[in-house]
């Protein structure tokens, strides 16, 4: 079958991308000229008013890393030595180490059967009175479901953290990704949606929170009255970044439309389908997610991998935050995370991908899917 499709070898499919070289030189240019590379330079509160009107939020504070915002906005809300952060059993270890850089304890909480939002019932089980605050995770860009987990939450007063560091640009219920909970955290690292090189950022409509997490990311503005950290973010990187923002629309319509090239070659009622959406959410293809029945799942992965298509469960080892070593004092049974993740395959969709290479990667899938392939 695969030889009928005149395609057997690997998919010539770039690791990859990087946005096409605009005016980023002139914009590091006028930063160098101007004399401030630091993160007191007038163009990082120029990309901050970019960002909080872009994302819809009342502010943007931009920052060094994505870990950095995690861990910024957690020891914000208090937490600390004795407290305790929820977090999905799906989550990549960036997610996770900002908690325990707080000193925090992680508790590790299963997802919902149907998707990536935190499950109701193990999250009702595991909030404590030491819980001071649960992330939200929008893994692959994909929205992580607001209710019900949601309304345990607010029924217990426990603020909720999106990292949303793979969520440039997506939305749940109709809303962006990242201003859902008291504060959204975003990445600007090179593989992400907006890339800085490293740097991260911060949205919230908390005057409070957001006064507090300026004063801590900037060394309390070294009044000597609190202490802070510096994470600010450098000059020229807010300047690239204010260079590719305009551009992230773009790129998410050439996601969505490789996306659905794919997904239209699908063959319907068969082994596998996107990730399944609720109304009002849309994804920012970060990368397509496809999922098969658990069944299933063995033949695909291994026919995938053959052609250069892993899932991250091979290509980036990725597992349970409940089956990692260092977060096994931590761990519980966490079941839908498990075969969440040994059942969804992730499918580059960027820019970057020609027609030869989406035809390629197309092929690939039905065939992978095909009754005729076997390993
Ligand atoms: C990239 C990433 C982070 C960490 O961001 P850095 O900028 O690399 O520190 C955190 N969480 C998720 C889900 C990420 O993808």
């Amino acid at each position: 079958m695969a030889a009928e499709l005149g395609f057997t070898g690997s998919c010539p499919v770039p690791d990859r991308y990087a946005p096409p070289p605009g005016d980023e030189s002139a914009a590091i240019a006028a930063v160098l000229a101007g004399g401030m590379l630091s993160g007191g330079a007038p163009v990082v509160a120029d990309y901050e008013a970019a960002l909080a009107a872009r994302f819809g939020a009342a502010h943007a504070i931009a920052v060094n890393s994505g870990s950095s915002a995690l861990h910024a906005v957690l020891h914000v809300l208090g937490a600390r030595p004795g407290t305790e952060v929820i977090v999905p059993a799906t989550a990549p270890l960036p997610t996770a180490f900002p908690i325990l850089t707080t000193g925090a304890t992680p508790v590790i909480a299963d997802v919902a059967e149907d998707g990536l939002a935190l499950d109701p019932e193990d999250l009702a089980r595991k909030l404590t009175s030491r819980t001071v605050a649960a992330i939200s995770l929008p893994l692959w860009g994909y929205p992580a479901a607001v209710t019900p987990a949601a309304q345990v939450l607010a029924g217990a007063g426990i603020p909720v953290v999106e990292d949303a560091a793979q969520a440039h640009g997506t939305r749940i219920s109709g809303r962006p990704a990242g201003t859902l909970g008291i504060a959204g955290c975003f990445s600007t690292h090179d593989r992400k949606l907006l890339p800085t090189g490293e740097g991260g950022f911060i949205l919230t409509d908390d005057d409070i929170l957001a006064e507090k997490t300026e004063n801590y990311t900037r060394l309390g503005h070294l009044t000597g009255r609190q202490h802070g950290v510096n994470y600010k973010l450098a000059a020229p990187l807010a300047a690239i970044g204010l260079r590719r923002l305009p551009q992230l629309d773009t790129q998410i319509a050439t996601r969505t439309r490789n996306a659905r090239v794919i997904l239209s070659a699908l063959p319907p009622g068969g082994p596998l389908a996107e990730l399944a959406l609720a109304d009002g959410d849309t994804p920012n293809y970060y990368c397509l997610v496809l999922r098969s029945s658990l069944a299933a799942s063995p033949a695909i992965t291994a026919a995938l991998a053959r052609r250069g298509l892993a899932p991250d469960t091979l290509r980036w080892n990725y597992q349970g935050l409940h089956r990692r070593l260092m977060f096994a004092r931590w761990a519980s049974p966490c079941p839908h995370a498990d075969t969440l993740i040994g059942t969804t395959f992730q499918i580059p969709v960027h820019p970057g991908l020609d027609a030869a290479a989406l035809r390629c990667i197309t092929q690939a899938i039905q065939a992978a899917v095909s009754k005729e392939t076997r390993p």
